[in-house]
């Protein structure tokens, strides 16, 4: 049963790495967002508990956080957790040892899709897809074959995400650096923190994570 944190910038693909870790070796991803989301909804006890607070607009404290995630790991029997969004801070860190070793589990790997900042920038700037069909093309890596036609549909019009600019790249990578600086050097100290190419294919970085993951008895 392994337990890793999956760390990455919006752009590296961590969520189709993520996916595809559950799809095709049962873990369980534990996003805090989405598990308040779930909790509340359900109306579980701690879910509750989220609820009176985010309706007073207050922030869910690390406590209830860590409450959330020990009722799924609780319900998670032998599945192997992702942890996405949580830790993002050292007493958060700490708090996650702690619902670890209670639970007889421990953190195995921390790992990082790492990105080349310039390189992200142009993968990102440079999509477009076409405004019938969807189709999506990127101006160095995906041209339509006919210039300023659509391969599959035949349209002419195509679109730009307003989001895929320059600088909400730039701001999106320095949020993450906020984000992960507090708790990397905690994870380095114990020799957790594995760097994968995020910048390689879906499949490559896929087969990365699958060499750490094996490689761990
Ligand atoms: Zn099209």
């Amino acid at each position: 049963m392994l337990n890793i944190i999956l760390l990455g910038p919006p752009g590296a693909g961590k969520g189709t790495q993520a996916a595809r870790l559950q799809a095709e070796r049962g873990m369980i991803q534990l996003s805090t967002g989405d598990m308040l989301r779930e909790a509340v909804a359900a109306g579980t006890p701690v879910g509750l508990q989220a609820k009176a607070i985010m309706e007073k607009g207050e922030l869910v404290s690390d406590a209830i956080v860590s409450a959330l995630i020990g009722e799924r790991l609780d319900s998670a029997g032998e599945a192997g957790a992702i942890f996405d969004g949580f830790p993002r801070t050292l007493a958060q860190a700490e708090a996650l040892d702690l619902l670890l070793t209670e639970r007889n589990r421990s953190l195995d790997h921390v790992i990082e899709l790492a990105v080349d900042e310039d390189a992200l920038v142009a993968r990102i700037t440079g999509r477009f897809s076409c405004a019938r069909c969807g189709t999506g093309y990127h101006d160095s890596f995906r041209q339509p074959k006919v210039a300023g036609v659509c391969d599959v549909c035949g349209s002419t019009e195509f679109v730009r995400r307003k989001d895929d600019n320059e600088q909400t790249v730039r701001t999106r990578m320095a949020e993450y650096r906020a984000k992960t600086a507090p708790i990397l050097p905690y994870y380095e100290q114990r020799g957790l923190v594995r760097r994968v190419d995020g910048m390689a294919s879906m499949d490559e970085v896929a087969a990365e994570l699958a060499t750490i993951l094996d490689g761990t008895s």
